[in-house]
């Protein structure tokens, strides 16, 4: 098991698959895009694929899920799904993408064992979309998402993030969409990740604003605590059910005392933690030929990694230091 010296289990692993995007989201990336990684840095598909038979069957993870950068332009996609899929016990698979490409993929995803997905958009007004991404694809995403819905990825859950002056009043209109069609939204608050540093705490729009905004439209009662589990989302149960809209207060409301996850991003660092600023090499353990190489001597050293997972990176503290890494690199 991945047990930490706070009494937490990680179950759930996030995989990045790439650094690369095909959008520019302004909390994420500047204009120009990044340095992306050197090819032969990232993980070849059997490599992501060792890692993820190890994290499955000796290290205790339940659910895989695949990020990026844009996880479908990797390339291998559909196989490594695949292959995560006939893995005994059989992970639970999701995908976190911005939904480009999905109305092409989601089929041949589902088939390959894919449970379901969550499609970030922010936005219903194209316009908005463009500022905010930076690139013209907006009916691209929306066609994604139908069509992960009828290929029966679901419940298609949506993340929206909210930016001051550009979408922080649309709360009520993506829900009121997001019931309309059966997809289950949930507001991610602006975290200090992005490449530019442009965060900052005075301008982001937190959770208690997005509720406010929500509750001008809807009646929204708190679901139990008992159903949140590890949860990252508060939940709440809209116009007295069955809808639900969750809210991810990273910044306001930080649940790292339940939290369940570990990371390893596209070049084979383990991350104990999102805004961790420490990272353990797998990649070199997996490419060596000597006893380090070995899938006991991986997982042992996934293991001791996470026994010292900080209890909180402390986000909210005046000398919180952002990680080296962005968000589009650590896989969000
Ligand atoms: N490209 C995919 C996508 O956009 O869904 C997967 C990677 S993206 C980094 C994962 C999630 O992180 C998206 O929902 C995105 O909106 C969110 N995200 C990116 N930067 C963020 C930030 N600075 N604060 C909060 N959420 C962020
Ligand atoms: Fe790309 Fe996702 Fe970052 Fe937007 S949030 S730039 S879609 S990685």
């Amino acid at each position: 098991m991945l047990t930490d010296t706070h009494g937490r289990t990680a179950t759930d692993l996030r995989v990045s698959l790439t650094d690369r995007c095909n959008l520019r989201c302004t909390y994420c990336m500047p204009e120009e895009g990044l340095d992306w990684l050197p090819r032969p840095e990232l993980l070849s598909d059997d490599e992501v694929c060792r890692l993820i038979r190890i994290a499955v069957t000796r290290l205790g993870i339940r659910d895989v899920r695949f990020t990026g950068g844009e996880p479908l332009l990797r390339r291998g996609l559909v196989g490594i799904v695949e292959r995560t899929a006939a893995l005994t016990p059989r992970p639970h698979i999701a995908l976190t993408t911005n939904g480009i490409g999905l109305a092409r993929l989601a089929g041949p995803l589902k088939e390959a064992g894919l449970n379901r997905v969550n499609v970030s958009l922010d936005t219903l007004r194209p316009d908005i979309f463009t500022q905010l991404t930076r690139r013209n694809r907006h009916q691209n995403v929306l066609d994604g998402i139908a069509t992960a819905h009828q290929a029966g990825l679901q419940p298609v859950k949506i993340n929206a993030v909210l930016m001051p002056g550009l979408n922080d009043d649309e709360a009520p209109d993506l829900l009121a969409w997001a019931i309309q069609h059966g997809y289950e939204l949930r507001f991610i608050e602006q975290m200090p990740l992005d490449a530019q540093h442009g965060w900052q705490r005075t301008t982001m729009i937190d959770a208690e604003h997005i509720l406010a905004s929500l509750r001008t439209r809807f009646t929204l009662t708190p679901e139990p605590a008992v159903h949140r589990g590890t949860a990252p989302a508060e939940r709440f149960v809209v116009n007295g059910g069955p809808h639900r809209v969750g809210v991810i207060a990273s910044v306001t409301r930080p649940f790292c005392r339940t939290c369940d996850r570990t990371r390893l991003t596209a070049d084979g660092q383990l991350r104990t933690c999102l805004f961790a600023t420490t990272e353990t090499d797998l990649r070199a353990a997996l490419r060596s030929a000597g006893t380090d190489g070995t899938d006991d001597a991986i997982a042992r050293r996934w293991q001791h990694a996470t026994r010292a997972k900080a209890l909180s990176p402390g986000i909210a503290e005046v000398d919180y230091q952002q990680p080296k890494r962005p968000m589009s690199a650590i896989g969000g």
